[in-house]
């Protein structure tokens, strides 16, 4: 159980680090007997380790849910009704999990980025965010956080790039990157 007033915890910017930061306070979470759930807002291309590793764990203690397509087209008219469609309800799904009473924390991934690409109102999200249960932490992932989250969270930092692999044309690495 956590104790009193879950947190509201923002992991944003542009440096590497922001999934793997969710995935790690998970890890630690469930060691202290807490349940979590991640709710992925945009689903990866690659087999994410982590999804074998929270099946390891069992599902009644850490569970994974990817719910968009593997590739979104964004920005204005672009943006596929679909993706919308589906990124609504996996927010309906996560809130409802938020009040479930199932879970001491709840990590939305890539919440920021799907917002940042208008799939959903960060207004919206941040006053839901602050009405939920008392005990339930909630972490949020992603580029570009919405400055009402940013305003509401207890906890925000910001991954700042200083070296990537990637610019000198090193592919993403399994165990690391997914
Ligand atoms: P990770 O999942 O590794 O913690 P992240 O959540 O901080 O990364 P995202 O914006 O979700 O970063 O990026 C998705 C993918 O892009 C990840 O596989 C990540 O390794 C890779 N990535 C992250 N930052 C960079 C970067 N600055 N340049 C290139 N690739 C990146
Ligand atoms: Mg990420």
């Amino acid at each position: 159980m956590s104790q009193g007033r879950g947190l509201l915890i923002v992991y944003t910017g542009p440096g590497k680090g922001k999934t793997t930061c969710a995935l790690g306070t998970a890890f630690r979470a469930v060691g202290q007997g807490f349940r979590v759930l991640m709710v992925q807002f945009i689903k990866g291309s690659w087999h994410y380790g982590e999804l074998d590793a929270a099946e390891m764990l069992g599902r009644d203690k850490f569970e994974i849910r990817p719910m968009g397509r593997g590739f979104v087209k964004v920005g204005g008219a672009a943006t596929d009704p679909e993706d919308i469609r589906l990124c609504e309800q996996a927010w309906q799904f996560a809130l409802e999990q938020i009040h479930s009473g199932k879970y001491e924390l709840v990590i939305l991934d890539e919440i920021n980025y799907v917002i940042s690409y208008k799939m959903l109102d960060g207004e919206k999200v941040a006053e839901a965010l602050a009405r939920r249960p008392e005990g339930v932490h909630v972490i949020c992932t992603g580029r570009n956080a919405h400055p009402k989250l940013v305003e509401l969270a207890d906890l925000v930092t910001e991954m700042r790039e200083i070296k990537h692999p990637y610019t000198r044309g090193i592919q993403a690495q399994r165990g690391i990157d997914y």
